[in-house]
């Protein structure tokens, strides 16, 4: 069986663009490593699942315009570009299981435990890891290398962040840890 590492969302749009999150930043080189760790490690895949929308997804009427399917703003920022080997998933809802091909990848390779790292950690990460739940996948949360988006936080980004993976444990029993405890 196999592990994938999966990065949600780390795109322009989501780190300086229109949905810039200044706690994107803090989380980008603790999943730096864990990517490197990963493509050196036989039975881990890293996986991206990347916002690629269209315009009327209904996504866009909640966040307005973001990472449009080929703009720049869609692209994964340079410090965590993909590599030779790693899979891209676009995906045009919060989980990067809805109507993508991430299933069947999972199945193919054999995945049975997803380690979620990006953002938005209430959001995509939430939704996300309940389609991993709901398939009996193994869900890994890193403390470190999740961030909700911050504008949203009013003041309170840390509780916010706790809250947001506390839920994660709570109902999909996963497991949360670090990018140290995990290297
Ligand atoms: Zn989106």
């Amino acid at each position: 069986m196999a592990t994938a590492l999966l990065v949600l969302d780390m795109l322009t749009d989501f780190t300086s663009g229109k949905l810039a999150n200044p706690a994107a930043k803090q989380i980008t080189e603790p999943i730096a490593a864990l990517a490197r760790a990963a493509r050196g490690r036989d039975d881990w895949v890293v996986i991206y699942g990347n916002d690629a929308h269209r315009p009327g997804d209904f996504e866009l009427a909640v966040f307005g315009e973001h990472a449009m399917a080929g703009t720049p703003g869609a692209e994964v920022i340079g410090e965590l570009a993909p590599q030779p080997g790693d899979l891209i998933v676009p995906k045009r809802y919060y989980s990067a299981f809805t109507e993508t091909d991430l299933d069947a990848t999972c199945r193919v390779q054999g995945i049975d435990r997803l380690v979620v790292t990006g953002q938005h950690t209430d959001c995509c990460c939430r939704h996300t890891s309940y389609d991993a739940f709901a398939r009996g996948i193994t869900v890994v949360a890193v403390s470190d290398a999740t961030a909700v988006y911050e504008p949203f936080a009013a003041g309170r980004y840390q509780q916010a962040q706790d809250d947001a993976l506390r839920y994660l444990r709570t109902y999909y029993g996963a497991e949360i840890t670090s990018t140290a405890d995990l290297l």
